[in-house]
């Protein structure tokens, strides 16, 4: 089953805005699209990909925060936080609670006239536990960025999650190629930044460590709910640089997103890693537990 409003962004100035009214539901197979929009010609918008738990979007002021960084970041106009927040219950409370679910939100620069387009979907989903449970074989991939890109080209509009996402989607059929699951990419000095639609996470001892969003990452929602849970469990944690060599040679590592949650990193080119199960159990847990 899937879901489709589009979204009218409310008038600022206007009082009160009745948020069911600027939302309309539409048929998933109907073209409501024009073939204009910035967003289909060009990818330029941006989006967040929220995980849905029995009838309940997992952390969606942490998304919502990020859609307007990267609004922000993109010069697109601000999304109402309230307003988008209606929409998502809205669609959460459609889907079947006894299954998994994925809710997209999307914003795009429009058609021209400085208005953005915007609209949500919801699907079920069935639980994505193979890879939780088995884990994931990556390859280190250049990126072809220094690792300050950010403050270098901030055009390049790293660190925000725009709907330009070929050249992720091309890492991962690159990754297949190579008789690899996914991917972690590196800086052009060698350093370890994320996968194509996740965080990196590095154990060693009790410390986990993520690369620094400041460093073109984009800062992840799940990765810093971890944090927040891992600090209240015994660990401590850091964001900062990660040369490669580390991640080998750490104690465990994962790749964390909202859906697919907390994945194993069961070896990075041809080298096989330890695998922490039980950590990797209890992060899942916790994840799964929220909504
Ligand atoms: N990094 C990239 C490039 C991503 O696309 C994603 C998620 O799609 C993430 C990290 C993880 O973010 P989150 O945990 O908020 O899903």
């Amino acid at each position: 089953m899937s879901v489709v409003f589009v979204i009218t962004p409310h008038d600022r100035s206007a009082p009160a805005p009745d948020f069911d009214a600027l939302l309309t539901r539409v048929d998933p197979n109907d073209a409501v699209l024009s073939v204009f929009d910035a967003g289909v010609a060009r990818g330029d918008g941006v989006f967040e990909t929220i995980g849905v738990n029995a009838g309940s979007a997992r952390k969606p002021r942490s998304h919502l925060d990020r859609l307007a960084a990267s609004a922000r970041i993109m010069d697109l106009p601000e999304p109402d936080a309230e307003q988008w927040m209606h929409a998502i219950e809205r669609v959460a409370g459609l889907l079947d609670p006894a299954r998994g679910g994925v809710i997209r939100l999307v914003m795009t620069r429009g058609t021209g006239d400085g208005r953005p387009t915007c609209w949500i979907t919801g699907e079920e989903t069935p639980p994505e536990v193979r890879e939780r449970e088995h884990g994931v074989r990556v390859v280190l991939l250049d990126r072809g960025w220094p690792i300050d890109i950010a403050e270098r080209a901030p055009w390049m509009l790293a660190g925000a999650k725009t709907l330009s996402y070929a050249p992720n989607m091309a890492a991962l059929r690159e990754a297949r190629r190579r008789g690899a699951d996914d991917v972690v990419f590196t800086s052009l000095e060698g350093y370890a930044l994320e996968g194509p639609t996740s965080s990196l996470i590095v154990r060693t001892g009790t410390m986990l460590v993520t690369p620094t969003s400041g460093d073109g990452n984009l800062p992840g929602t799940t990765q810093r709910e971890l944090f927040g849970w891992a600090e209240q469990n015994g660990f401590s944690t850091q964001s900062r640089r990660v040369r490669a060599d580390e991640v080998r040679q750490a104690d465990a590592a994962w790749l964390a997103s909202s859906v697919r949650l907390v994945v194993p990193i069961i070896a990075i080119d041809d080298r096989t890693m330890q695998v922490d199960e039980g950590l990797t159990r209890r992060m899942n847990e916790h994840l799964l537990a929220l909504g």
